[in-house]
């Protein structure tokens, strides 16, 4: 069963006014279990609008958004960002890390959010900085960390409530191409390690052609 699919989503906006724009035109994907998959879309086409739908911060007009199997279409707000908060891990172009505490306690908050005990909350964000290489720099504030290392944190907090579905927006995006590669390599670990599935938008066909699949977004749809 796919961790997450979309069927037939269509969405536009400003519906009926002179500025309508219809971003999504049938546009239908499948993530399975372990599967990372690519989202190439030039500038403008939509690639935010479809990670939103599908990370239920936004709801389409039509077509129907599936989680793990249980459908999404016309659930409450309150059953949406419980959904979104047990299975959905995000991680965006900037870190967008709280600047006032350590990369330790940035993994930690998520979890102690969840009811995750301290004790264990800490054991995994340990872990997983260990498995991205920057156990050492636990204890620094965002500031005191490279641009590889501010990301290498964001991807542990995504994952610290082990999601089954990672949504990432130009993960690697503001990074120089060196330090993109390896972070990236970091980040494919760790989502092999837990097999969750991923689909990452990313500009980058280097970056594409080392995941398991890349799906174009066109004129509103998925090829
Ligand atoms: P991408 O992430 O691929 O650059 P977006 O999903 O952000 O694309 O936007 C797709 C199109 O929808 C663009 O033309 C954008 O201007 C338009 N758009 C996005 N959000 C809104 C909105 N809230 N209201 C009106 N138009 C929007
Ligand atoms: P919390 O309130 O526990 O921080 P939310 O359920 O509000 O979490 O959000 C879950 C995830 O969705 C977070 O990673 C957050 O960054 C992201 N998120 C929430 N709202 C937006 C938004 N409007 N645009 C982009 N990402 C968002």
């Amino acid at each position: 069963e796919p961790v997450l699919s979309l069927d037939a989503v269509e969405k536009c906006y400003n519906r009926g006014l002179p500025g309508e724009v219809s971003v999504l035109r049938g546009a239908s994907l499948s993530v399975a279990p372990g599967e990372v998959v690519a989202l190439v879309a030039p500038s403008g086409a939509g690639k935010s609008t479809l990670l939103h739908i599908a990370g239920l911060l936004d709801t389409p007009d039509s077509g129907a958004v599936r989680i793990a199997g249980a459908d999404m279409t016309g659930q409450s707000d309150r059953r949406r960002t419980a959904a979104r908060r047990a299975d959905i891990g995000f991680v965006y172009q900037f870190h967008h890390l709280l600047p006032e505490f350590t990369a330790l306690e940035n993994i930690l908050l998520p979890q102690l959010a969840a009811g995750t005990p301290r004790a264990a909350a800490e054991a995994r964000a340990m872990d997983l900085l260990t498995r991205v290489g920057i156990a050492p720099r636990a204890g620094h504030r965002p500031a005191a960390l490279s641009g590889g290392e501010q990301q290498r944190v964001a991807f542990c907090r995504a994952l610290a409530n082990r999601p089954r579905l990672l949504l990432a927006d130009e993960p690697t995006g503001n990074l120089d191409p060196g330090t993109s590669d390896t972070v990236f390599g970091a980040l494919m670990e760790l989502v092999r390690e837990t097999g969750l599935a991923a689909l990452i938008a990313t500009h980058n066909l280097d970056l594409a052609a080392r995941m398991d699949r890349t799906l174009h977004l066109e004129t509103g749809r998925l090829v």
